[in-house]
């Protein structure tokens, strides 16, 4: 017993230690002391392991008043490599890693109409393209995917559109490239990105809701992803907005999917047109079609049309994310996906539909942010999963 809780304390240290390292400009074995409130003995000790283990090198002596220079200590960003993967589009995207996040390589394969083993024989090819051009110790895969999984166990219950059901994706990972494997549900992996990518601070409370061809959300609680019981927290893509609403491919109707993912906007722009026919929205679809492309061109130029349409689909955010807000009282709601590219005119929409729904008093501290972390979300929260995972950082 005494001498499990020794062990957890030398772990706990080293952690706080390479915690410290990893966050900050190139430090003295005192510094760090400084720091952690660890004694120099221990740091010694820790830093001696870190450096054996190639997580830090030192760069050199630093400055100092009197005496002999101390020999400065930092991350070593090329230590180790990883390889993400994100499953959500409609490619298959990976990317080789740093061990602080920085592309190095990218891969994407189209998932066209694959489904089932198809589709995961995909997911090993994408892997093994980017196996090949590993330059470092592979410290892991990380996979964020569609459904929810249980990430202890790196199980997919159920991704509809790939047709896989209690799929072992760990399991079968593990087997081809004997390397770890952490795989969670995508929009909890985008979650993780914000809060280790996006600026936060260190321990943030935020809701990251990711919208495109689907939409879902992940809830960071002080720095920690809240996945679930079932682990489908956060799963507002089908939260019914509007009653009677349409069908949607869950089997009920009405679901936020159904009114604010980007085939539901797109839909709406075609409705639009077709009841403005002399508008300069319908001229334009109707010789360029309806893309979101097309959209946000016609948004920037201040067509009344198109910012009408955006109104609404902040005001259909702002209904699901209302409930998220309010019952877990968090008060930074972060954005991603097609709906950001809009800007602040969505973002307005969004927060003035909220701050109608919750208490006044919790309104006050709420705000409704872009993400700035783009449209590899997926990819850079993968990464952040294996670290943490693995070193317990970023
Ligand atoms: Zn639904």
């Amino acid at each position: 017993m005494e001498k499990a809780t020794h062990q957890a304390t030398k772990e706990h240290n080293a952690t706080l230690a390479l915690k410290t390292i990893y966050h900050s400009d190139p430090l003295s074995r005192a510094d760090i002391a400084r720091a952690t409130g660890l004694t120099r003995t221990t740091v010694s000790d820790i830093v001696a392991e870190l450096l054996d283990q190639g997580l830090v090198t030192e760069v050199g002596p630093g400055p100092t008043a009197v005496g002999k220079p101390p020999i400065l200590v930092q991350f070593d960003p090329g230590c180790r490599q990883l390889i993400c993967v994100d499953l959500g589009g409609s490619e298959f995207r990976a990317a080789l890693v740093n061990a602080q996040g920085a592309m190095l390589r990218t891969a994407s394969l189209p998932v066209e109409d694959r489904k089932g083993e198809d589709a995961l024989l995909l997911v090993f090819q994408l892997v093994e393209t980017l196996w090949t051009q590993v330059t470092a110790p592979l410290l892991g895969i990380g996979v964020g995917t569609p459904g929810p999984v249980d990430p202890d166990r790196g199980v997919i219950r159920m991704a509809v559109n790939r047709g896989w059901e209690d799929l072992d994706l760990k399991g079968r990972l593990e087997a081809r490239f004997k390397v770890p494997i952490h795989v969670a549900n995508d929009s909890h992996v985008a979650a993780l990105a914000e809060c280790a990518y996006g600026g936060h601070g260190r321990s943030p409370s935020l809701v990251l809701i990711k919208a495109g061809e689907g939409i879902g959300s992940g809830i960071i609680l002080k720095g920690r992803l809240y996945a679930g019981e079932g682990f489908s927290a956060g799963e507002i893509g089908h939260l019914c907005v509007e009653r009677g609403g349409l069908p949607c491919s869950c089997g009920n109707a009405g679901c936020l999917e159904t009114v604010a993912s980007v085939p539901a906007l797109l839909l709406a722009a075609g409705a639009r047109a077709r009841s403005n026919p002399g508008s300069a929205l319908a001229k334009t679809l109707a010789a360029r079609g309806a893309t979101l492309e097309v959209l946000l061109e016609r948004f920037e130029e201040g067509d009344p049309q198109a910012r009408s349409l955006i109104q609404d689909l902040g005001t259909h955010l702002g209904v699901a994310a209302a409930s998220l807000a309010g019952i877990l009282n968090i008060h930074r709601i972060v954005l991603s996906g097609a709906p950001a590219s809009f800007g602040q005119a969505c973002l307005d929409a969004m927060a003035a539909e909220m701050r109608a729904r919750i208490l006044l008093e919790q309104g006050r501290e709420m705000e409704v942010v872009a993400s700035t972390l783009g449209p590899d979300i997926v990819l850079q929260g993968a990464c952040a999963l294996v670290l943490r995972k693995e070193l317990n950082l970023p």
